[in-house]
């Protein structure tokens, strides 16, 4: 396996993560983050965070939770809180509302569930999971998927609780650069501009049983259109798991459905005998090559991680199986 070096934020060395056994990996999104856009404050902001949904997480595995729970429990807190692009923080669409996709795959027996285009439930997460355990469904979305999580129990919010101003301001920024029609790609619909920010959240994790999850949750991207759906919730391109491994992406998402990433990953492990760092730097290379960008993170049966991305850089981070924690922001 490669060795995958990463900023740390919370130890002054560089580690190589290939020598460890991980638990659980977290992703909270890719894109155009630089250490210079980025304040002291902000970067410790979200490292604590990344950092209070790894501990989450591993708490349920140290439990002997599933690794469904983990998922849910890290996700969680991604979702609730304003720095990210799902649940609470979710972008804008082009008509100044909050939509939003998730969804989660248990390698155990394959099963899967997934949330799209919804406006009023508190955690996707939640949802996609009462679909996958509940509905008979692996994919409900818009009206219906809100009506079956309120049947659920789950918590259901007024959609202006997704509201943040960040994420208004990204909007009205991308919507002026969209009338200007600076620095927009020819071959592009209307909707997509270059420098679209990225944020949605992610999180695979292994079980004391040997099981592994993987979730992903998003508010999409900024400024879409005609109740677009991303990858997010679209089991095998946004999120895979199976017995060998689990996978949960973040970037462009139209690219990441048409490369079927996260599928892609367990496939080339699967049938080409690849390691995991080989399997998803092949993805992210071939999504780059389509023209897309992101990142991917992924966890195998044996606690291997690998989490390589083509963008400026990826909020993420990983706890070993004995509990220590690792973040990264930067390439
Ligand atoms: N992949 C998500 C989407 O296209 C966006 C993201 O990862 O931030 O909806």
């Amino acid at each position: 396996m490669k060795k995958l070096v990463f900023s740390l934020l919370l130890s002054a060395s560089t580690v190589a993560f290939a020598q460890k056994k991980y638990s659980l990996v977290i992703h909270g999104g890719a894109g155009t983050i630089t250490k210079e856009n980025m304040t002291p404050a902000k970067e410790k902001a979200y490292t604590e965070k990344l950092t209070e949904a790894l501990k989450a997480g591993y708490a349920e595995l140290q439990k002997g939770n599933t690794s469904i729970a983990a998922v849910q429990s890290a996700i969680v807190i991604l979702e609730d809180s304003p720095l990210f692009n799902a649940g609470k923080g979710a972008v804008f669409t082009n008509d100044g509302k909050n939509e939003m996709d998730a969804s989660i795959m248990y390698g155990k027996d394959l099963s899967a569930g997934a949330v799209a285009g919804v406006h009023t439930i508190k955690n996707p997460i939640k949802a996609a999971i009462a679909v996958m355990q509940n509905s008979g469904h692996v994919m409900l979305a818009g009206a219906g998927a809100e009506k079956f999580a309120q049947q659920s129990g789950l918590d259901i919010v007024d959609p202006k609780y997704f509201w943040t101003k960040d994420r208004w301001d990204g909007l009205q920024k991308l919507k002026q650069k969209e009338l200007e029609k600076s620095k927009k790609i020819s071959h592009l619909p209307d909707y997509i501009t270059v420098d679209q920010k990225f944020g949605t959240v992610g999180a695979v994790a292994l079980d004391k049983e040997g099981n592994i999850a993987a979730g992903t949750s998003t508010g999409g991207m900024t400024n879409k259109k005609f109740g677009r759906i991303g990858d997010s919730p679209v089991i095998g391109a946004g999120t895979y798991a199976n017995g060998q491994v689990g996978v949960s992406g973040t970037g462009w998402g139209e690219f990441f459905i048409r490369a079927t990433a996260a599928r892609t990953v367990a496939a080339k492990m699967e049938y080409q005998n690849k390691d995991i760092a080989t399997a998803t730097q092949e993805v992210i290379s071939e999504i780059g090559k389509m023209g897309g960008d992101g990142g991917v993170i992924a966890l195998d049966k044996d606690g291997n991680i690998a989490m390589p991305f083509n963008t400026a850089g990826m909020y993420r981070g990983a706890i070993t199986q004995d509990g220590q924690v690792e973040i990264g922001i930067y390439k």
